[in-house]
């Protein structure tokens, strides 16, 4: 790191790294909350891509409507009613949630882009390619975050929200994660308003996806478990493609290339703060261990920090009651689905999913399976 003496130092109230939809939101729902000295950094600048299916589930689409955030994204969605599930054994079902859209596609390079605007348009200060390295520190307190190229931000508190593979989280030991490979195409043959599943031998105890982004294009990618960094990503992605799409990619075309990343995930969500440090999204690991969910966990999150935040500021809890407090919220909030989606996970290495799918003579148990697994 080049150490620059005459690189500015900003100071604020609050700094929250990384301006995905975890750090977007904090920065957004603490300036919605009164809240004017925020200040928010990222490697980028906006718009950018991020790897992601890009689906987002219900609860994903009340949390952007608590944030009064949905009304100018949705027209940016491609809705989605409709869930094809493939089993193992080949069996398939088709759930409908009738008209009225139950989910929604949303391009990550529109989404992100959209709430981080939101959140400068509320008053928020935005400092672009900021690689943050290392926190500014005064005893156990963190007291601001420093970037690669010597610039600073001191603030009362940093709020973490880099993903992944952040290195600032409280988050330690191992990571788990899922693997993820993915690529998208224009001219693909899909049912509209469809997003598909595929449990298949190849992925086991994850899936592989069709998620339809527009009316003309499509992202596929599957998931896939690899403890001990063996498997050969495009190999596997290339044998499920030739097996589940190779009749309706002939004629289409790939737009970009394939692009893979992990998405990294707990059953425990551990501590998440420090004093002057809270950790929200992917940092803290809060993603959907069967699903890989992790655009509602990030933004739910991000809004319970700022409430802790705004509490303390506002006098009315202090720092530990508050910020174990938001701990606590994101415990309650998140744990009992990431257990049931363990249990599901393990369950989806046996016959279960096909037996339910089967039960073609019990149709509210097969519709009840499939709106499970979609909702996990
Ligand atoms: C292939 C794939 C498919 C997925 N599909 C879905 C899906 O369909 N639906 C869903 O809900 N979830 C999905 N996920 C998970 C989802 O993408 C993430 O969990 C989610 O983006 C986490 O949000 P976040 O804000 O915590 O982190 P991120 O979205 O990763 O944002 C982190 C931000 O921090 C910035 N940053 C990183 N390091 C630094 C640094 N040192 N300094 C400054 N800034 C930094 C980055 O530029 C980025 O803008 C998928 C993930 C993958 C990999």
């Amino acid at each position: 790191m080049q150490d620059n003496e005459d690189a500015p130092v900003t100071h604020a109230k609050v700094v929250v790294v990384g301006a995905g939809p975890a750090g977007s939101a904090t920065a957004l729902h603490l300036a919605q909350l009164g809240i004017d000295d925020v200040v928010i950094v990222d490697l980028h600048d906006f718009p950018r891509d991020k790897t992601c299916g890009s689906g987002l589930s219900p609860r994903a689409i009340t949390t952007l409507q608590e944030l009064k955030i949905w009304d100018s994204i949705e027209p940016l969605t491609y809705p989605i009613t409709d869930l094809r599930i493939v089993t193992r054994d080949g069996h398939e079902a088709l759930v409908s949630a009738g008209e009225k859209a139950a989910a929604a596609i949303c391009l990550r390079r529109d989404l992100d882009f959209e709430i981080h605007e939101r959140s400068l348009e509320a008053g928020v200060k935005f400092l672009p390619g900021f690689a943050a390295s290392e926190p500014i520190v005064r005893g156990d307190r963190w007291i601001g975050i420093k970037a690669r190229d010597g610039r600073e931000v001191r603030a009362e508190w940093v709020v973490v929200a880099n993903g992944a593979h952040s290195t600032l989280s409280t988050a330690t030991g191992p990571k788990r994660m899922i693997h993820a490979i993915m690529g998208w195409w224009e001219g693909v043959d899909y049912r509209p308003h469809t997003v598909e599943m595929i449990w298949d031998d190849l992925t086991l105890p994850y899936y592989g996806w069709l998620f339809p982004e527009t009316e003309t294009r499509v992202n596929i990618g599957i998931t896939y478990q690899d403890d001990h960094k063996l498997k050969n990503a495009r190999r596997i992605f290339r044998a499920f493609l030739a097996k589940h799409y190779r009749d309706r990619l002939e004629g289409a075309t790939q737009l970009g290339k394939w692009k893979g990343h992990p998405i990294v995930y707990s059953y425990r969500l551990g501590h998440l703060w420090t004093p002057g440090r809270v950790v929200v999204g992917e940092a803290g690991r809060m993603t959907h261990p069967a699903t890989g969910e992790g655009i509602y966990q990030g933004m739910r999150s991000g809004m319970f920090a700022a409430e802790a935040i705004h509490d303390v500021l506002a006098g009315r809890a202090r720092e530990r009651e508050a910020l174990e407090r938001y701990a606590r919220r994101c415990a309650a909030t998140f744990l009992p689905s990431f257990w049931a989606g363990g249990l599901a996970r393990g369950m989806l290495r046996t016959p279960f999913l096909d037996m339910m799918v089967q039960a073609g003579s019990m149709p509210r148990l097969r519709d009840a399976t499939a709106r499970m697994l979609a909702h996990l």
